[in-house]
């Protein structure tokens, strides 16, 4: 199919200045021309006009855990299929809101991700990571109580979170191996595992340090064969260290970090997603979590990532747009918030980068096992998928326009129509 968008003022993911008056062309689902005037031998099966509004990439999340929708108390209480039913609705929310692709780092989303891509239910493009590797007694050991010891069940682990293989323990050289390669079968396009201590978990304090130097490196050496790449969970310094130095290439969160350490992430090209926004409106108790305990610890988080910011603007480190939202729909539905906090931070034009070229390049990041390895993410020019968006004001001049999903008025990925609010003369 053959699709015409015309009158376009184009922000391409990557220059400050809008492209104005010009023209994309689509065939079949990627980008094959942007220029001033269409091309008179075609014929277009659908013509869409964008006269009033500013046509951007579809954003990026990096950092999502698309199939969780509730409390993880809540969650751990769910069959397979609930998990997999209420997901349909936090992926079709997701793409609403303009987020066309995700990085899953941590949630069993396979069924969701084949029913996406085979055109049964609505959502974004997902580069999983399925389940997220942890030691026993890591962030994401997820047992609530002392009278779950996983001997007591000859291994089998007394959370439901863990036997849907969400969250997956592995401890010593061989399980890392093991479990690495499971989720390579299983198609994950990345492998996040939890190098340190974590805000929503009960047994492992915020500054410890997990895995193993060998552990940590047999895991990355197996990831790095397969072409991709490790990211971990990971807040401490000293965890981050040690992560930087074996090979881990995307720090998610990357709390407590200082000038050493953001030295390092320049030499080792190590990106960082945090979550401003989100741990903000924890701190300010605006999303439930499931006890005191997690909240104390958010705010540490909360303070730690103000001083983050400074570092990744004085080092210029790469940093990609992550929101971290785990809950109910309300609660993933402020998704969007994290754009006001990266114009607070970084301004409008680069908040905005961070969610299209640049986390399209760390998603890239996924080589051999990149699961949308046809086109170019994040970015409008030939040969990028056709995911973009319709937004009635300039989000380069304020990334605020993007807090408001309203003010995305049409959402098309891969030369599909997927939201069309327009006012009704278009
Ligand atoms: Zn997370």
């Amino acid at each position: 199919m053959t699709v015409l968008i015309k009158n376009v003022s184009l922000f391409d993911g990557i220059n400050d200045t809008l492209r104005t008056d010009c023209c994309i062309q689509i065939d079949n689902g990627l980008i094959t021309a942007i220029s001033a005037q269409p091309n008179p031998d075609c014929r277009y099966e659908q013509v869409i006009d964008a006269a009033g509004f500013t046509v951007i990439p579809g954003l990026i999340d990096a950092h999502t855990h698309i199939a969780f929708s509730d409390t993880f108390q809540a969650l751990d209480r769910m069959t397979a299929e609930e998990v997999a039913v209420r997901s349909t609705v936090i992926a079709r929310e997701m793409i609403e809101r303009g987020f066309t692709t995700v990085r899953d780092v941590g949630s069993n989303c396979y069924g969701l991700k084949q029913s996406i891509d085979a055109g049964f239910v609505p959502g974004p493009r997902i580069y999983p990571s399925y389940g997220a590797l942890s030691q026993t007694c890591g962030h994401a050991d997820y047992r609530q109580n002392r009278a779950q010891r996983s001997d007591f069940n000859r291994g089998l682990e007394d959370s439901s979170m863990m036997r849907q293989g969400h969250l997956i323990l592995a401890d010593g050289v061989p399980q890392c191996l093991k479990r690495t390669r499971d989720q390579i079968f299983m198609g994950a396009s990345q492998i996040k595992i939890f190098g340190g201590g974590g805000a929503s978990s009960l047994f492992d304090p915020l500054d410890t340090i997990q895995y193993t130097r060998e552990e940590l490196r047999a895991i990355v050496e197996t990831v790095s064969n397969y072409g991709s790449y490790v990211c971990s969970h990971i807040h401490a310094g000293p965890a981050m260290k040690i992560a930087i130095e074996e090979g881990v290439k995307s720090l998610e969160h990357a709390t407590f970090m200082d000038d050493e350490i953001a030295r390092q992430c320049l030499d080792h090209e190590v990106w960082m997603v945090p979550q401003y926004a989100t741990a903000e409106k924890i701190a300010q108790r605006q999303i439930p979590l499931d006890s005191e305990i997690l909240y104390q610890k958010t705010e540490r988080v909360g303070k730690g990532l103000l001083r983050q910011a400074e570092l990744v603007e004085k080092y210029g480190l790469k940093c990609a747009f992550g929101t971290d939202l785990i809950g109910t729909p309300e609660v993933h539905a402020r998704q969007n918030d994290e754009f006001s906090a990266r114009k607070r931070f970084f301004g409008s034009f680069r908040g905005l980068k961070q969610a299209t070229s640049e986390a399209g390049q760390l998603l890239k990041l996924s080589g051999l096992l990149d699961p949308y390895a046809e086109g170019a993410l994040g970015v409008l020019c030939d040969g990028a998928y056709a995911d973009l968006l319709l937004v009635a004001g300039n989000p380069v001049a304020d990334l605020d326009i993007l807090a408001d999903a309203d003010n995305i008025k049409m959402v098309i990925k891969g030369g599909n129509v997927i939201k069309d609010i327009r006012p009704a003369q278009f």
